[in-house]
């Protein structure tokens, strides 16, 4: 299974296609889903693409409106060439300047970081997909057009054209890589090929406005705008929760209360807002958690305050900035000792680990994960548990920017030990897991034909690994694949769907606090019920 070679200097001539998804090339699935190797992308509608960009591959993810002539095409690659220059100048980059001039400087070409791919591997080795083809491209611009005589040593360090093509396939190629840095982990130099990506979608937004609408308008905008991403006010969030506690005490038997405001609380609880439309159980069980151990914790009903995303991480460090302290301030005015951060993998990273760039002084708040404290809970003998009540099949999915980013490995798993007795990892797993596939907003991008890109290479790796892990159970057990992240849980369920893994194998997917709940002796009804919906 290899994909045609295709030199870094293709990028820039124009072609119907530089890359080709073909369902043959693309590694088998296992029984009973063999029937399922035949799939494929549909394809772009020609009426959909007449004035957009879509010569790099067969999907869309952004969609970037053709120039109309020459003149705007000329605008186009000056605006290009100016946020390269910005990116390489520290009062411009003041978030990754160091590390991406390491990761210019050189690459030995030993592939190591192709073979640690997953985007790369399951396209059926696609030329374009592999790590070092769109970094190559980039590096090579940059030597171009920004190190001190470039262009006379351009014949030497590798030649690209500058020119639309270049461009609008280089913008494109920024978004058919999940930035879960597998690559990185293993690259023997230092380079990090996710940290480019990330740079070249940073140029692209900062200095062209171009980011996919659902992470861009739909996303940050909104999210500023209106409070959360999923178009919540506090109005609409505090009436969901209000219907949560109640489901919760009727599903469980469990009398519940949620603090709303409460000021000096020591805890303010942070969801992913998607929690509480698409798995409000996941916002309920943590709340009956933090209640049974008799923690000091808050929400917050302020904009953004119920919000914990920040999907700036993936594209803009300037957006990432504004949401970040934006959280900071709410949990200053609340006067809470600490921020805790729930299932939400990227909004780990970005409040916890990206975020110590700008808040400084008295916003430098302690943030913390959510796993650590759940398992001082667990362990604590605070709650009593009943694992048999969990005695189905569980693997774990690791979510990168919790795992590989922060090292946060141990937590979670002490919990499933102590809690699911059928508990088994995936392989690899750990800071080695494989991203879910909708690392990097992926989950939540759907124009044009993206979401099937997603499902059918960016997630393969996932869904092998989760059959893999359930192999030789029997089809109608029903088995729980744990994935404590809501982007995660949303690119899970996606693959489960699109294999109707749920009616062949009975598989299913939930968060962590679930499970804890569901083995709590307190609950007088389990909270899991297979083949039900909960809410
Ligand atoms: S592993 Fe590092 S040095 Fe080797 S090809 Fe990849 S980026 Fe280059
Ligand atoms: S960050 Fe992940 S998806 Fe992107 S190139 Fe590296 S291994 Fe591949």
């Amino acid at each position: 299974m290899r994909g045609n070679f295709i030199k870094p200097s293709a990028i820039s001539k124009p072609s119907k296609r530089l890359g080709h998804i073909q369902a043959n090339e693309l590694p088998p699935l296992p029984p009973p889903y063999e029937d399922l190797n035949n799939l494929t992308l549909s394809g772009l509608k020609d009426e959909k693409i007449a004035n957009i960009e879509a010569s790099l591959d067969d999907t869309v993810a952004i969609g970037i409106p053709r120039p109309k002539n020459k003149e705007e095409e000329e605008k186009y690659i000056r605006a290009f060439l100016s946020g390269l220059r910005k990116l390489f100048e520290k009062k411009n980059n003041w978030g990754f300047l160091q590390p991406l001039l390491l990761s210019m400087e050189y690459c030995a070409k030993c592939q190591t970081c192709s073979d640690a791919c997953p985007v790369f591997e399951m396209s059926g080795r696609q030329e374009i997909y592999r790590p070092t083809f769109r970094s190559e491209v980039f590096r090579r611009l940059y030597k171009k057009y920004i190190k001190p005589g470039g262009k006379l040593t351009s014949k030497l360090t590798g030649d690209i054209d500058l020119n639309w093509t270049t461009v609008a396939r280089l913008a494109e190629l920024a978004y058919r890589c999940t930035l879960c840095r597998r690559c990185a982990s293993v690259c023997p130099i230092g380079v990090d090929n996710a940290l480019i990506t990330h740079e070249i979608r940073k140029l692209f937004s900062q200095e062209m406005g171009i980011a996919p609408k659902e992470i861009h308008e739909k996303g940050t905008l909104q999210h500023l705008r209106v409070g959360s991403t999923t178009g919540m006010n506090p109005v609409a969030v505090k009436d969901s929760m209000d219907f949560i506690q109640e489901e919760m005490e009727e599903i469980t038997g469990y009398k519940l209360e949620i603090p709303w405001d409460k000021e000096g609380a020591d805890i303010l609880l942070l969801h992913n807002a998607g929690e509480v439309l698409a798995w409000p159980e996941n916002v309920g069980a943590f709340a009956i958690i933090f209640q049974a151990a008799g923690i000091s914790w808050t929400f917050s009903s302020e904009e953004l305050g119920y919000d914990v995303v920040n999907y700036g991480l993936w594209y803009d460090d300037v957006q990432m900035a504004r949401v970040a302290i934006k959280h900071a301030e709410i949990a200053k005015k609340l006067k809470v000792k600490k921020m805790i951060i729930g299932e939400c993998g990227h909004a780990h990273k970005a409040l916890a680990v990206i975020a110590d760039r700008v808040l400084t002084g008295d916003l430098n708040i302690p943030r913390e994960s959510g796993f650590v404290i759940l398992d001082e809970i667990v362990s604590s003998g605070k709650i009593k548990f009943d694992p048999s009540r969990n005695n189905f099949p569980v693997t774990l999915h690791d979510p990168c920017n919790v795992v590989r980013a922060m090292g946060i490995v141990e937590p979670q798993r002490r919990i499933l030990r102590k809690i699911a007795p059928q508990f088994r990892e995936m392989t690899p797993h750990g800071v080695d897991n494989y991203c879910c596939g909708g690392g990097s907003g992926f989950a939540i991008m759907s124009g044009f034909n993206f979401a099937e890109w997603r499902t059918l290479v960016s997630s393969r790796k996932k869904f092998l690994q989760i059959l893999d892990a359930f192999k030789g159970e029997p089809q109608d057990v029903p088995k729980y694949v744990c994935a404590p992240c809501s982007n995660c849980k949303g690119a899970i369920r996606d693959i489960l769907e699109y294999y109707h893994a749920k009616e062949r194998s009975h598989i299913y997917y939930g968060g962590l606090v679930e499970l804890i709940v569901n083995a709590m002796v307190d609950m007088k009804k389990p909270m899991i019920k297979f083949d039900e919906e909960s809410f």
